[in-house]
């Protein structure tokens, strides 16, 4: 910090706003987590200055044999932590490693000159007219996902993203009264959309999918299946999720950011197996810049601690940790989506307190504790106000808290949830945005926060 200060002070400065802020609110944003300190120090140093499109062994510059050692070995890692036959470390995000697995899924499927022509040549060669037959050859293809409000990402095929532009996109949501994933519905809607590809996997859906069956509606109308791991990466790395619910031996493909619960670099991957891996390695130039090899350097890092035995020990605790902040809710009158957890996240329904996201999202923040609003199945609030709070575990159960932390966890969201009204609009009118919260309580809940924090320095 003091050389990054003798630069620019500010930065340095904001680091350690950032560290400050880190260390002293509770961490509950379910995509969030603390890397280590091996993970971290991999990401600054002078891989960074390396410039190596292409794959191993196959880089459009020269000089690439450290960063040829530093992907390989990354790649090794992530085959062996997942047991899969492929893996593409080089996705600078999530939704990249999204955009990579679309292509080669489209490439692998679609019967298209110009996308042979496009995928035979580097993408700066292309020319317009082939950019126009490419759009016409693709146009077309549908994409089945969960709807967003059930939990399901933008990138699995809604317009914000590109995925909706380059698919014909439907949803399929949840039950009404359960909560939870319908199977005979999704094969329902599979029979009669008939998707290029299915798309299982979420942001904020609290439950296990099973991936057997989901692969087998696939199979029925010949899709193919991929699965979007990006928020239980880790605890599909810790054994927590196995057999039906370990996406790995049942999707065709499987991306993930390295990120959240698998609490590496910020960063995104690919696995899959033989027959796609071709059309993997082709991520970048096709959609992706060059790579950076100091992230994938802290990926190889990141994929080393979670092989360690230590790593199942965490995934267990982070559902324990997920279910005992449940229990803390709904023991003290919180409505949550589907009733619980089982995995790393906890859907408050925030209606049952008379707020919407948006006001407990800033209520929260204003008492140390640091959460996200998220729709809710069918809310009436839409994308932006919201009915619910997303909270997530991976981040604290880094930190070391434990069930009986959980518990004061629930009874200081609950505190300020339970203690904040919401506002009206300068006209008088109820306000979706404004809320009132005694200012003394806020402190108050922020320092009991801030204590109970003190015991996981
Ligand atoms: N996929 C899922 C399921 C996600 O939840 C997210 C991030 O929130 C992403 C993809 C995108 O990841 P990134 O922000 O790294 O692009």
């Amino acid at each position: 910090l003091e050389v990054i200060g003798g630069v620019e002070p500010r930065i340095a400065d904001a680091i350690r706003a950032e560290l400050a802020d880190q260390r002293q609110s509770l961490k509950l944003i379910a995509s969030e987590n603390y890397a280590s300190p091996a993970t971290l120090l991999a990401m600054g140093n002078w891989l960074s200055d390396k410039y190596a499109e292409g794959t191993i062994g196959r880089r459009f510059y020269a000089g690439c044999q450290n960063v040829d050692t530093v992907e390989a070995l990354a790649a090794e890692h992530a085959r062996e932590l997942f047991g899969a036959a492929h893996a593409y470390v080089q996705p600078h995000s999530g939704i990249d490693a999204n955009l990579v697995a679309f292509w080669a899924i489209l490439a692998d499927r679609v019967e298209a000159p110009a996308l042979k022509r496009a995928q035979a040549r580097h993408v700066n060669d292309l020319t317009e007219a082939d950019w126009f037959a490419l759009r016409r050859e693709l146009g077309d293809q549908r994409m089945l996902g969960m709807s967003l409000d059930a939990g399901g990402h933008l990138t699995h095929g809604f317009r914000p993203n590109i995925s909706g532009k380059m698919f014909d996109q439907r949803s399929y949501g949840t039950d009404p009264t359960t909560g939870l994933v319908d199977y005979d519905k999704v094969a329902e809607a599979a029979r009669e959309f008939r998707p290029l590809v299915l798309v299982a996997g979420y942001s904020a859906y609290p439950r296990k999918v099973n991936f057997r069956i989901m692969r087998e509606i696939a199979d029925s109308v010949g899709a193919t299946f991929m699965v979007d791991m990006a928020h239980f990466a880790g605890l599909v790395a810790g054994k927590v999720f196995t057999g039906d619910f370990d996406p790995v031996p049942h999707a065709h493909i499987v991306t993930t950011t390295t990120h959240k619960s698998l609490r590496g670099p910020r960063g995104g991957m690919v696995l899959c197996g033989p027959e796609l891996a071709d059309q993997v390695d082709r991520g970048c130039p096709m959609v992706l810049g060059g790579p950076l090899p100091h992230v994938m350097a802290a990926k190889a890092v990141a994929l080393a601690e979670a092989r360690r035995p230590d790593f199942a020990d965490y995934a267990r605790r982070i559902v324990d940790n997920a279910q005992a902040l449940a229990e803390g809710l709904l023991r003290r009158g919180a409505k949550l989506v589907t009733g619980g957890t089982d995995n790393h996240l906890v859907l408050i329904d925030v209606t049952g307190y008379g707020l919407t996201g948006r006001q407990a999202e800033q209520a929260l923040l204003d008492s140390g504790i640091v959460t996200n609003r998220n729709a809710v199945p069918q809310d009436p609030n839409g994308a932006w106000y919201t009915s619910g709070i997303r909270i997530g575990t991976p981040a604290l159960t880094t930190r070391g808290l434990g069930l009986a932390d959980m518990d004061a966890t629930a009874e200081l969201i609950h505190t300020v949830l339970s203690q904040t009204t919401a506002g009206t609009g300068p006209d008088g009118t109820a306000s979706k945005a404004k809320y009132v919260l005694d200012p003394a309580l806020a402190d108050k809940v922020s320092r009991q926060a801030t204590d109970l924090l003190a015991n996981f320095p």
